[in-house]
């Protein structure tokens, strides 16, 4: 059974001649223990597909199931507590509360299951340590870095053992080492055997993903299995083809990876005959053993 599997999923904005097409009927299936990577300009509906996923919000039409429950049907409140025992949110802008030190912070989610304090504080400390923040637990945000800060966040995302993580442009905010060091986390969650589907607009990052799907217009328009350490090959072929850039830099967004792709794939077969690690090696090595 997939861990999460969407049906024609749509979500519309708005009524009459206003209304939006944010998700167009996408169909998506994902594994428990993949890692996907979600590219695509802005606006394109990512940040729509995590919220439904993550039950932050309902499609419009479709169905969508969550390890084999159709979530769409139930109500609010039950809803709410697949998420809360399910699910753990990254954000872009970490959503940290300012007047909480980092341990209690990571401890909040704690608060809504009934446990001890002394349990939930315990429970928070242990998740800031494998962070990497064991020193750094009655710190506020605004005394941590950007790195730190969005480190707080996966703790605080880790502490109820969510069995999905959902990252929406977890390092947007951050500089190239910062980013390193956030993904990394991400990389040891999926390996212990964590869900992660993480957004991105940086191709370099799609090294710490086993699969890449790229959306344009609320449609998957690419879906790509990768292996962990390679750059998605679409994404490679975007680096490849815009000069002067060097692996540090994180570009201003898929928008201008997006005409590449079209012309490629506009070049139909011309695409594979472009990508050399494709060629088999195979009938030359038969042919010697003879
Ligand atoms: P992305 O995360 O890829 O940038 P989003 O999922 O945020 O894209 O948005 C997809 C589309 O849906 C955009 O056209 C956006 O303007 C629209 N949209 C998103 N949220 C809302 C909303 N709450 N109300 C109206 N339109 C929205
Ligand atoms: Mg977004």
């Amino acid at each position: 059974m997939p861990l999460i599997e969407l049906k024609d999923v749509s979500k519309l904005y708005g009524f009459g001649d206003a209304t939006s097409v944010a998700l167009d009927e996408v169909n998506l299936t994902i594994e428990q223990g993949e890692c996907v990577a979600v590219m695509g300009p802005s606006g394109s509906g990512k940040s729509t597909l995590m919220n439904i996923i993550g039950l932050l919000d309902r499609p419009t039409h479709g169905d969508y199931s969550l390890s084999g429950r159709h979530v769409s049907q139930l109500a609010t409140n039950q809803r709410a507590r697949m998420r809360r025992d399910r699910i753990g949110f990254i954000f872009q802008s970490f959503n940290l509360l300012p007047r909480l030190t980092a341990i209690d912070n990571v401890a909040l989610p704690l608060l809504y299951k009934g446990m001890s304090p002394a349990k939930r504080l315990r429970k928070a400390w242990d998740m800031l340590e494998r962070v990497g923040l064991g020193d750094h637990v009655f710190y506020y945000p605004r005394q941590l870095s950007g790195g730190q800060t969005q480190s707080v966040a996966i703790a605080r995302a880790l502490v109820n053992s969510p069995q999905l993580i959902i990252a929406d442009e977890p390092t947007g905010n951050l500089d190239s080492n910062s980013s390193r060091l956030v993904m990394e986390l991400l990389s040891e969650i999926h390996k212990t055997g964590n869900t992660v589907l993480f957004v991105t607009h940086n191709p370099e990052l799609t090294r710490y993903a086993t699969r890449v799907v790229y959306m344009q217009d609320g449609s998957v328009r690419y879906d790509e299995q990768t292996k962990l350490g390679e750059v998605g090959r679409y994404a490679r072929q975007v680096m490849y083809a815009v000069p002067e850039t060097t692996e540090d830099d994180d570009f201003a967004g898929v928008s201008a990876i997006m005409p590449v792709l079209d012309k490629r794939a506009s070049a139909g077969a011309a695409i594979k005959a472009k990508l050399p690690r494709r060629r088999k090696k195979a009938p030359a090595k038969k042919a010697a053993r003879k």
